[in-house]
């Protein structure tokens, strides 16, 4: 079965064929390492993972690289505002390479508790300043850069192709920019690649135009090319990165390399809370930790994130969240119904369920329809080789099928004359009177409910 996805370049579900047959690259931008994950920024990632899980079901090797941006992300995505790492470094009296070590750190304990895959290599854009400087040396050498006052700029007019996957226009984003900050650049929205550096800036390196530091979009640029290569099959981001990183991301690479630089552009969509956007003021940035505090497992999070298809707006509510918890915890009972039988199920029954299972993954990553197809199968005759299916199924979903424990029986009020016979029966069963015990039951069982002898006595549930 081979996957389809949704390519933002070409506007359509294409068949992905990979460079090398057999293997995948996947390059994702990576976290802003200056506070906590959020879980619309986990909900990305979530979709990284899925992604790579369903190449892996597909007998895909993959090899994923998340860059970790610790310095040069500006307050805008473009080239306004305070530089992220700066601003927290300043609020905090911490250096920013202790903040960007405290929330990497944070990062990687968010991922690994929503079992999302740690990628194959997470490099940090400090660590690949020489490679930066390259890219940007070899594109004001190509001419399609220019030094201004305060740094190296790209030209997007050098670039014809410059709007293909937003669909922007030149023109019109030089007749409705705002009134121009930066009266050094050719056009509004020429980006920088590496900016001079003021005295106080916290986080600078030598270049050949002075101290400075990187522009945001050239780290992907540089470190993607470094491990995957001048083209690669797939780059992954949120939605929100489209008309600005990665527009100028094709831009410098392509003037840079002279080849496309990736064949398939996937971006995943905006979670948003209580209907509207996420923000600081409104209270409303949740994190793990967060859904922790309320009482649910992260996993219940992933279930949540999962039942909604990556390029749809999912809508966070606690509600929801409740719900998700309910949905999944009924979804493990009966896993569990079927862990503990040992009739066996048909091969076409499985066969046609992991049929239905496939072809909804290999289309642009249907996770909800897969979900819908196990709900289904778990209404099959209860079965041991349904969940070993489930256990399969479960390397695309990582949901913890095989961590699933017996389910609590819910509390219930046992009227009086249910104990009153109960206790009547364990007299009999003391007296070693079996007859009498069993038409006990029987009552028992007649009024509705079930008992169950246990060590210490009896135990009543609903029947
Ligand atoms: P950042 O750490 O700000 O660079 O963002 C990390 C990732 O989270 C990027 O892929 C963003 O596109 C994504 N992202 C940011 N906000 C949201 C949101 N509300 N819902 C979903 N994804 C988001
Ligand atoms: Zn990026």
């Amino acid at each position: 079965m081979q996957l389809r996805v949704y390519n933002t370049l070409n506007r359509k579900k294409e068949e992905l064929i990979p460079i090398k047959p057999g293997q995948v690259g996947i390059y994702s931008c990576g976290p802003t390492v200056y506070k906590y994950a959020h879980i619309g920024n986990l909900r990305a990632y979530v979709f990284m993972d899925e992604l790579r899980r369903v190449l892996e079901y597909d007998g895909m090797k993959v090899k994923s690289v998340m860059n970790i941006t610790d310095v040069g992300h500006l307050v805008s995505d473009a080239d306004d505002g305070e530089d992220k790492m700066q601003k927290s470094a300043n609020e905090t009296g911490k250096s920013p390479l202790e903040i960007a070590a405290f929330y990497t750190d944070q990062f990687m304990k968010d991922i690994d508790a929503l079992n999302i895959k740690r990628p194959t290599i997470t490099p940090k854009a400090t660590d690949n300043i020489p490679e930066m400087l390259k890219v940007v040396e070899d594109l004001l050498e190509k001419g399609y850069a220019y030094e201004t006052e305060d740094g190296i700029y790209f030209s997007v007019e050098k670039f014809p192709n410059y709007g293909r996957l937003s669909g922007i226009n030149l023109d019109d984003q030089r007749h409705g920019a705002r009134v121009e900050v930066n009266t050094f650049k050719r056009h509004p929205i020429d980006f920088a690649l590496w900016k001079k550096a003021a005295p106080n800036h916290l986080q600078q390196w030598p270049s050949p135009w002075g101290m400075g530091f990187p522009g945001w979009h050239i780290e992907c640029t540089a470190m993607s090319k470094k491990y995957l290569g001048a083209t690669f099959d797939i780059h992954t981001g949120g939605v929100d990165h489209i008309p600005i990183h990665h527009e100028n991301e094709i831009a410098q690479a392509e003037c840079w390399l002279g080849c496309r630089p990736v064949n398939y552009w996937m971006h995943s969509e905006f979670m948003l809370i209580d209907g509207g956007k996420m923000s600081k003021s409104l209270g409303n940035t949740y994190t793990v930790s967060d859904i922790v505090e309320r009482g649910y497992a992260p996993v219940m999070f992933r279930y949540f994130c999962l039942n909604v298809q990556y390029r749809q707006k999912i809508n966070f509510t606690w509600e929801g969240m409740e719900g998700a918890k309910n949905a999944y915890n009924k979804l493990c009972a009966q896993l569990w119904a079927h862990k503990t039988s040992n009739v066996p199920t048909d091969k076409a029954v499985l066969d046609d369920y992991t049929k239905k299972f496939e072809d909804a993954i290999n289309d642009d990553l249907n996770i909800p329809l897969a979900i819908g197809v196990l709900w289904t199968m778990l209404k099959e005759p209860k079965s041991k080789d349904i969940y070993n299916l489930a256990l399969k199924f479960d390397k695309v979903f990582a949901l913890d099928f095989d961590k699933i424990k017996e389910p609590e029986r819910p509390k219930i009020d046992v009227p009086a004359n249910i104990t009153a016979l109960a206790e009547e029966r364990l007299l009999a069963r003391k007296a070693k009177n079996w007859a009498e015990s069993d038409r006990l039951r029987d009552q028992i069982n007649a009024l509705g409910y079930a008992i169950k002898d246990t060590a210490t006595g009896y135990e009543i549930t609903l029947k």
